[in-house]
């Protein structure tokens, strides 16, 4: 359709074509000097001692859980509202995800359900035997609470894990995304700020932690043998290493970082400005929280939620493209089938997986778009 409206459109421009060209042109192709330059651009922006690139977001929550031992038998402590992989990787490691119900303002894990939940694996004597982490997401760009749950998870003694894949640059008090928890996990895929096609990174102030994940993505080698040593294979590990085409564009990429969410903030305080005071809700920004925007997502009434089938469609026909939020985890197939879960054991996902209404944006966006797809949004929704 001529003229639709995408949902996201990446911002690649003629530096990246070329720096991908030039890259290929050297061949030198996987791993090199590239990678670390995009590594050293993540960690500087992130503020953590150590950055670990991968070929994606879901390797590097894989290889972090795996990193601090996760495995059969374990529980982690994770979000309900995210993209499936958040789950999937500690299903991967054999461990069960113990979920947490959200906020309904923010999307994001709430700190109470945490403390509520820490509790009753505490009086099973859960707690201490088989809780390894504590691992929330910063749903669409917003950073979860992450003093409020770092603290609960210091206190059940165990780590918390950033799921920060779409938070390059979102902050919560100051402190960045990826630089709270043990760990924090990004991803470059194209729907992100920035991309390099597919691609993920690892961030970390603990040594002996970016150690293993470098072991870990690259079959299992030490990265610094340790003297005497006949071989450098210490674990078995994956090869999930990111390419020097995927490394030479995120450092491209990474220079219009600042660019593109300051892009993304205007843009999204102007549908703010056109949804205010309406039936459709903006997203709720807490004064600790800087939103980088990954997606603009809002809330349909509650009696619009069984029509917003209808309300995509309507959109698409008028050449505007939106979609969900994202997923309930506990209520997809394998993981309602697996532990039996059913609407009402997490009412504020339901409600907000029911309700929420994702909204064209990127960098090249005009406000004129942003008028255009807030009015038919207003005007399908009205004529419900
Ligand atoms: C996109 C996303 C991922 C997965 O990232 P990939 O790089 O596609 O593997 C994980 N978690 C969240 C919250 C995401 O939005």
């Amino acid at each position: 359709m001529s003229g639709l409206i995408r949902l996201t459109v990446p911002s690649i421009e003629e530096d990246d074509l070329q720096t991908v060209r030039e890259t290929l042109a050297s061949g030198f192709l996987v791993q090199g000097p590239r990678v670390k330059a995009f590594e050293d651009a993540v960690a500087a922006q992130v503020g953590t001692k150590h950055c670990v690139a991968v070929t994606n977001c879901t390797a590097a929550l894989h290889l972090a859980l795996q990193a601090i031992g996760v495995g059969p038998g374990d529980l982690v402590l994770v979000t309900t509202y995210s993209w499936i992989t958040t789950a999937n990787v500690i299903e991967l490691c054999g461990a069960q995800p113990v979920f947490v119900d959200v906020d309904p303002r923010t999307f994001n894990m709430d700190p109470a359900a945490l403390e509520a939940r820490v509790a009753s694996l505490s009086k099973l004597g859960e707690t201490r035997r088989r809780l390894k982490a504590v691992l929330p997401v910063h749903t669409f760009g917003q950073m979860a609470d992450v003093e409020a749950l770092s603290s609960i998870a210091d206190q059940a003694g165990v780590p918390l894990i950033e799921d920060a894949a779409c938070a390059l640059g979102a902050t919560w008090n100051g402190k960045q995304a990826g630089s709270v928890g043990l760990a924090g996990a990004f991803s470059f895929h194209p729907r992100k700020a920035i991309t390099t096609g597919e691609g993920g990174a690892l961030t970390t102030n603990d040594d002996a932690l970016a150690r293993t994940l470098r072991a870990l993505r690259n079959h299992g080698q030490d990265p610094t043998p340790e003297p005497g040593a006949t071989d450098p294979f210490v674990m078995p590990g994956h090869n999930t290493r990111m390419t020097e085409m995927q490394g030479a564009l995120g450092v491209t990429q990474m220079k219009k970082l600042a660019r593109i969410v300051a892009a993304r903030k205007r843009l999204a305080a102007r549908y703010d400005e056109r949804f205010r005071g309406t039936l459709v809700s903006p997203p709720h920004v807490p004064p600790a929280s800087g939103h980088v925007y990954q997606s603009y997502v809002t809330m349909l009434p509650t009696e619009a939620a069984p029509h917003r089938g209808a309300v995509l469609a309507k959109l698409k026909a008028r050449g505007i493209e939106s979609t969900i939020g994202t997923w309930h985890m506990p209520l997809t197939q394998y993981f309602r089938t697996k532990y039996g879960y059913r609407a009402g054991d997490f009412p504020v996902t339901d409600a907000v997986f029911a309700r929420a209404l994702t909204l064209p944006l990127f960098e090249s966006m005009t406000e004129a778009q942003v008028d255009e797809v807030a009015a038919a949004v207003l005007d399908v929704v009205a004529a419900l």
